[in-house]
């Protein structure tokens, strides 16, 4: 990799901050590094999403399965939309992978994933299940992805100054420009998982879902826990902690419940 020389870094550096910057979290009002554009971000995701469809057998949207996940999701995203209206211009996709493991995601620009594995290892509940949507919808209606990103860009452009100041080796800058692929594949941050969590449990709510499955679901996921257990937890530590703190929560989106059911 081209080393800039120190003016071009530093002039690259302040627009990208001045150009995209910070943002606010639209439900919890947390301010976030967000350099990375989100048109941009939508874009890598749905290159990637659609090469995970031609790699990954799926099952076809007529299968039960499918129409169960995308019936859920389609009731999960205009809650997600109404907090947070950019979505509304997303591509809106949802597909179950035949795949063992127990996990599911939602990309940046609403593509959602759930495996066979989550279905046939958990056996959800319609409840629960949409818990699993409405988390993974929250990381990606919060930008979690694009703020990883974006906090490996702020430390790639830190070395590239910091190496055309000090004269660091051509390794160490190649090693910096990998950061900020390898921060997609990271998992999030322990505030970002809480922050799901939150969010998920509100979207959840108002699309009708009971709250309390989000802590059934944990408990299962947490009796399948050890070697050879759910794949999810590998990127979602789960804890005695977490299930508490979405006790806490529950009460306060309860009225949210009611108000969507009826009851
Ligand atoms: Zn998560």
């Amino acid at each position: 990799m081209r080393v800039p020389r120190l003016p071009m870094a530093v002039t690259l550096a302040g627009a990208l901050l001045v150009t995209a910057g910070c943002a606010t979290h639209p439900v919890t009002g947390r301010s976030q590094l967000m350099i990375m554009p989100e048109g941009q971000a939508n874009q890598m995701a749905y290159q990637a999403y659609s090469q995970m469809t031609e790699q990954k057998p799926t099952l076809p949207a007529s299968h039960p399965a499918s129409q169960r996940v995308q019936r859920i999701t389609q009731r999960i995203v205009p809650q997600a939309i109404r907090v947070y209206p950019q979505a509304g211009g997303w591509q809106w996709e949802s597909r179950v992978f035949r795949d063992d493991s127990v996990n599911a995601f939602a990309m940046a620009g609403g593509k959602v994933g759930i495996n066979t594995g989550m279905l046939d290892k958990i056996q959800p509940s319609d409840d629960e299940l949409a818990q699993v949507i409405a988390h993974e919808v929250a990381h990606a209606l919060s930008g979690h992805t694009r703020e990883k990103m974006s906090m490996a860009m702020t430390q790639q452009m830190g070395l590239s100054v910091a190496s055309a100041l000090g004269g660091l080796d051509g390794r160490t800058a190649a090693m910096a420009q990998q950061v900020a692929t390898v921060a997609v594949d990271l998992p999030f941050s322990r505030r970002m998982e809480l922050e799901a969590d939150e969010v998920g449990l509100l979207l959840a709510a108002r699309a009708g879902y009971d709250p309390h499955a989000a802590v059934s679901l944990w408990q299962k996921m947490q009796a399948r826990g050890g070697g050879g257990g759910p794949e999810w937890l590998s990127t979602h530590p789960n804890s005695s902690n977490r299930i508490q703190a979405l006790e806490r929560a529950i009460p306060s989106v309860m009225p949210e419940y009611r108000r969507a059911t009826g009851r």
